[in-house]
């Protein structure tokens, strides 16, 4: 391959270049061990030095105050639906309708208990982020989902609540500071910031667990996988090694405040040009625009246009930038590996259309 891509996938998500390289290097010789990482005994100090490492990383990327932990579970953001309902379910619990991975979570929790939604878009396809409803006292928790992957909506913002707050932050995680304190537990998959796929990442202040009474099976447990550092079974090694050299690769990068501007400077230049472009129009009300997920459709008169879009952008290799299908049109994926220069490409995109089509 010699031209340079533009990956805009909506997850899995594009990684750094030498988070591939150094997992290439893993798998053949895991720290001059002779030993591939995929073989290696997760319970050699070599692996317990990974994991140990990855959780440090975590804990000083997101400040994250004393009494929380964090664990890794297989099984993706999907998976930790059930668990949060498991672990914290009791008599009520309310959830922010705020897209399909939201209401994905909801339809666990109402599984195991009582759980509703408190507010939802759904009327509008999702294309705000419902804000100012009151939240009752009596609930065991308030579950919300940051970022709207599919809809390109976003709460960048750590909101008040009196109930303890769980957030997905699968698609927004690492890319602003985070006043953790304010949750009672942030999880996500890894795939869309920090890692690959098939491992979830889960934020939990310890003493927020333990306030359920149904028997919950061990591998569901947080309390177990907390005591036993994420290795009550086998871990999935080579997601949270991956996981590793992302996080260390944020460090390098100037850590989240650095990740921050850039992720700020990437939608703005987006946005700009897509409420500049006479082609283009977002998907997303203005102040609920995700700073992630960029979504957006052809203009009135324009629509017969959009495959050629994709043909023109494919054509400078402009990638994963097809909407989702319960949205159509255009979704780019910003994410943290990707650069400005790769939005730059996609603009140049947009700009040099307009101008061959108006
Ligand atoms: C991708 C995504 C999920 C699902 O993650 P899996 O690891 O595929 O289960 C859940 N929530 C949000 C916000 C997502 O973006």
């Amino acid at each position: 391959m010699d031209k340079k891509l533009h990956v805009f996938y909506a997850g899995p998500c594009l990684l750094p270049q030498e988070v591939y390289d150094q997992t290439c290097e893993a798998i053949k010789d895991f720290k001059g061990t002779g030993v591939s990482v995929l073989s290696i005994s997760h319970r050699t100090k070599e692996w317990e030095a990974v994991m140990e490492e990855t959780r440090q990383l975590w804990k000083e990327l997101l400040s994250i105050p004393d009494g929380y932990e964090v664990v890794f579970l297989g099984g993706g953001a999907s998976l930790q639906f059930l668990y949060v309902a498991m672990n914290f379910l009791e008599h009520k619990a309310a959830y922010v309708d705020s897209g399909t991975w939201a209401h994905k979570a909801l339809k666990e929790a109402q599984g195991l208990g009582e759980a509703y939604a408190i507010a939802s878009s759904k009327e509008k396809n999702y294309t705000y982020y419902p804000k100012g409803f009151d939240i009752p006292s009596d609930l065991d928790y308030l579950h919300i989902t940051t970022n709207n992957t599919i809809y390109g909506t976003e709460l960048r913002e750590d909101i008040d609540s009196p109930v303890p707050l769980i957030a997905d932050m699968s698609s927004d995680i690492m890319t602003r500071p985070v006043d953790v304190s304010k949750y009672a537990m942030i999880y996500g998959g890894s795939q869309k910031n920090v890692g690959p796929a098939g491992v979830a990442f889960a934020i939990i202040r310890k003493d927020a667990l333990g306030k359920v009474s149904r028997y919950i099976p061990t591998m569901l447990d947080y309390r177990v996988h907390i005591e036993k550092g994420s290795m009550f079974n086998t871990p999935p090694v080579i997601n949270i090694y991956i996981m590793n050299r992302t996080l260390n690769w944020v460090k390098e990068m100037g850590g989240i405040k650095a990740i921050q501007k850039r992720t700020e400077d990437k939608a703005k230049l987006l946005y700009g040009e897509i409420d500049e472009n006479p082609l283009f129009k977002g998907v997303a009300e203005k102040d609920s625009r995700s700073f992630m997920n960029v979504t957006f459709v052809m203009n009135e008169g324009y629509e017969n246009l959009a495959d050629d879009f994709l043909a023109f952008s494919k054509e400078r290799g402009i990638v994963g930038i097809k909407g989702h299908r319960s949205v159509g049109g255009f979704r780019a994926s910003i994410y943290n590996a990707c650069s400005l220069e790769d939005v730059q490409a996609l603009t140049e995109a947009m700009h040099d259309f307009a101008k061959l089509k108006k």
